[in-house]
């Protein structure tokens, strides 16, 4: 079985240029935001938004894939986190975000992909429970990956960067 490695760094998530597939932390209209739809969408122009107008609305939990037009990345593959304890079950859905993108990178035949801390910022997601879904879902997905081969967690703050990293050291991030 090929190795697939999973990896955090601290960083902006638009600006990753050895990465075939960004993850975009979206709203459910797919239009440029604050936080990390703000930044992708400035450095991808406005070309994306104009390609994203079709695959709009989403639902918590899915994931859709665009062009990274101006970004230095092919694909955008955009996911609508839960708004902590508003959609529920909250666990579940973001959950599905990691493992739709996740599946759709690997439908597409992409070997990178790079996620931010999806519902960590305005959705309000905590940290702590966010690294453990990220990570545990992340683990489960991967034996069954036949494309992808490098997945990178970019966070944005020395705080978050800590956090994924401890529960990425942990054996049972599950538990
Ligand atoms: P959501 O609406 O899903 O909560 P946000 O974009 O508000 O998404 O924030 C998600 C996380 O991404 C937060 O932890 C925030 O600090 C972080 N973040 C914000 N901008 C960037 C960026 N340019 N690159 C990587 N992470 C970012």
């Amino acid at each position: 079985m090929t190795q697939v490695s999973i990896e955090c760094v601290r960083g902006n998530i638009a600006n990753q240029p050895d990465i075939d597939a960004i993850v975009n932390a979206a709203n459910a209209r797919l239009m440029p935001g604050s936080g990390v739809a703000g930044a992708i969408h400035a450095a991808a122009g406005p070309g994306l938004a104009e390609e994203c107008r079709q695959l709009a609305p989403i639902e918590p939990g899915q994931a859709v894939i665009s062009g990274g037009h101006d970004l230095p990345n092919a694909c955008v593959i955009h996911c609508l986190g839960p708004v902590y304890g508003v959609d529920t079950p909250s666990e579940k859905l973001l959950a599905d975000c990691y493992r739709n993108a996740l599946e759709l990178a690997d439908r597409q035949g992409l070997s990178s992909i790079a996620f931010p801390a999806i519902s960590t910022g305005v959705f309000g997601y905590p940290i702590e429970e966010a690294a453990k879904v990220a990570v545990s879902t992340i683990r489960e997905v991967v034996p069954d990956l036949t494309s992808v081969r490098l997945i990178r967690l970019v966070l944005f703050s020395e705080g978050d960067l800590a956090v994924f990293r401890a529960m990425l050291a942990s054996e049972l991030p599950g538990t």
